[in-house]
């Protein structure tokens, strides 16, 4: 998708948000731990590149993303520090992560065989960093029967091709008041370590957002951030934060038609809006292929420090609001962050829409341009 940067709606990242955000975060991190910055998914909407870089500034020691591409992505921007992919890689691309230096994720005993045959079969002289998945409990990828787990250290430990970097599981219900299920996955990672105990492995990590705020980076000598790194509350409104975050991201654009609809017309497809009385409708060049998916009519925009209803159905490239009064063409809105005393954060947007504050920001296609503060 071509970026639109003819038409005023646009992403603004403040990247000294994300600064600050990180800092607030190792400065609760004891000597032994460190931080890696999770930029997947295009830096969770915000541009992978320039947050890994703002991160490498504020102290991060290293990046985790999803997938090979989103690597490279860094590697070619010319970031040197080290990369997890946290996702499956398929052993047959195990060439490309050794010669960029990246880690992978070796998700399944299977996959420990595979690459380890793969290894075997190559002139490769250098070995394959990799972090051991524990699935304690989310139920996605990692060993979870401790026979295979002893079987992997086992493969680990006589091959001379595989480096076990890191050990590592992810949290299901870390961001929730009742604890009972991250205790029961505690105790799986507890027993997954303990097969593990006569091996140094330099990472052992198990944090995320969620994990390093409410349960003091459990076992952790690194922590994955990513949510709380573009300062939002991973919970969404249910647990309270330990320490301020700020917000990293705005979307904003402006009127681009204004027009007075009599009383009783109609707007937008599917006549879903009827208008009161005489009423001033604006249209927003920004629409469900940006993002703005069709389940925010009825949410408001700030325009003039003032909210403003999304009237009618959301279309694919514009929708229309209802204004206040006459306002000029060119008028600057804001649909999430701050406009005068008012702020759309985005977890308001989720509620509405009834998700979480990760979808809309991931939502954010790549037709909007980003603008970095
Ligand atoms: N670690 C893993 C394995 C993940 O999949 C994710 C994100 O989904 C994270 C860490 C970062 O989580 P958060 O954004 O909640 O900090």
């Amino acid at each position: 998708m071509i970026e639109s940067t003819h038409r005023p709606s646009q992403v603004i990242i403040d990247l000294s948000a994300i600064e600050y955000n990180v800092k607030q975060e190792l400065s609760r991190l004891n000597k032994e731990q460190s931080l890696f910055a999770v930029v997947k998914a295009n830096a969770y909407g915000h541009g992978a590149v320039e947050v890994a870089k703002v991160c490498e500034k504020a102290g991060a020691t290293g990046f985790c993303v999803s997938n090979l591409d989103e690597a490279l992505e860094l590697r070619q921007a010319g970031l040197n520090l080290p990369i997890l992919v946290l996702s499956y890689v398929s052993p047959n691309y195990i060439d490309v992560a050794i010669s960029q230096t990246i880690s992978l994720t070796a998700p399944s005993l299977e996959w420990l065989k595979e690459a380890e045959n793969y290894l075997t079969q190559t002139a490769l002289t250098n070995p394959l960093s990799i972090h051991l998945k524990i699935d304690t409990g989310m139920g996605r990828i990692g060993l979870r029967d401790e026979t295979d787990i002893a079987l992997a250290k086992e493969l680990i430990v006589l091959s001379t091709r595989l480096k076990l970097d890191g050990m590592f599981t992810h949290f299901s219900c870390a961001d929730t008041k009742d604890t009972s299920y991250f205790e029961l996955q505690q105790q799986r990672f507890t027993r997954a370590m303990d097969i593990f105990s006569d091996i140094e492995i330099p990472y052992i990590h198990t944090s995320n957002s969620a994990t390093a705020l409410w349960h003091d980076a459990w076992c952790s000598n690194v922590i994955r951030l990513g949510d709380a790194l573009y300062g939002l509350n991973p919970s969404g409104k249910t647990l309270e934060l330990p320490y301020e975050l700020k917000s990293a991201l705005s979307l904003t654009t402006e009127l681009i038609h204004v027009k007075q609809v009599s009383a009783g017309e109609k707007i937008g497809y599917g006549a879903t809006y009827t208008t009161e009385k005489d009423e001033w409708i604006g249209t927003l060049p920004i629409g469900y292929a940006d993002g703005l998916i069709r389940k925010f009519q009825g949410y408001h925009v700030i325009i003039d420090g003032q909210y403003a209803e999304i009237v009618g159905r959301v279309c694919m490239d514009q929708c229309m609001i209802r204004l206040s009064k006459r306002y000029a063409v060119g008028t600057p809105v804001t649909i999430f962050g701050k406009n005068g005393e008012l702020e759309n954060t985005l977890d308001d947007a989720a509620e509405f829409i009834g998700t979480i504050n990760y979808e809309i920001i991931c939502g954010l296609t790549d037709r909007l341009p980003r603008y970095y503060l």
